[in-house]
């Protein structure tokens, strides 16, 4: 996986990610696994719905996602889009938006009708929320503990798709990604 890529989106997602795929330079590339550079090239694709918030509106959209193969060590690498959490169908942008609804006393009812996020999704997203929260504290040199409060600190955070990237680099694993036991 080659997660956060920053991809500027106008309005179509799809537009916007084979645009990015269109302009890619695989020599710049560097293998995550082993680390050869400009081994890369295409393998397949596979389709990924979407669904997230472009300014204010909900975007629900099917993707081709493209994956690379090195042929250095035979691996194969996703190229995910900065506006996608691995192996989830939501979003960076709806997910903090119904997490910040929510701590600001909205109600489930309310975030239901209008983002279509049932209580049983919102309440698995506070729960990597919680996961992810001392890692992420510790990447803005944070001490605040209370949940709210980290999930109001990332929402006005001024240059998310930046401490995404500075997430992984230090993490090894994007923000709110299902954090799966090793072995
Ligand atoms: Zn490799």
């Amino acid at each position: 996986m080659i997660p956060n890529l920053l991809i500027k989106i106008n309005k179509s997602l799809k537009e916007a990610y084979e645009n990015f795929i269109d302009n890619l330079v695989l020599g710049n590339y560097f293998c995550p696994h082993c680390k050869a550079k400009g081994k890369m090239n295409y393998h397949a694709e596979y389709d990924r719905k979407v669904i997230t918030l472009v300014g204010n509106q909900i975007v629900y959209e099917k993707l081709s996602i493209v994956r690379l193969k090195c042929y250095s060590c035979n691996r194969t690498h996703a190229l995910l889009p900065n506006f996608l959490i691995p192996y989830q169908t939501h979003g960076y942008t709806i997910v903090m938006e119904c997490l910040f609804d929510y701590i600001n006393g909205k109600s489930l009812f309310y975030i239901y009708d209008k983002y279509g996020v049932s209580p049983q999704l919102l309440y698995s997203w506070i729960k990597k929320f919680k996961l992810h929260s001392e890692r992420v504290c510790i990447l803005l040199k944070s001490k605040i503990k209370p949940i709210k409060q980290i999930i109001k600190l990332i929402y006005v955070f001024n240059d998310l798709w930046n401490l995404l990237t500075d997430y992984f680099n230090e993490n090894k694993c994007c923000f709110m990604q299902i954090i799966r036991s090793s072995g």
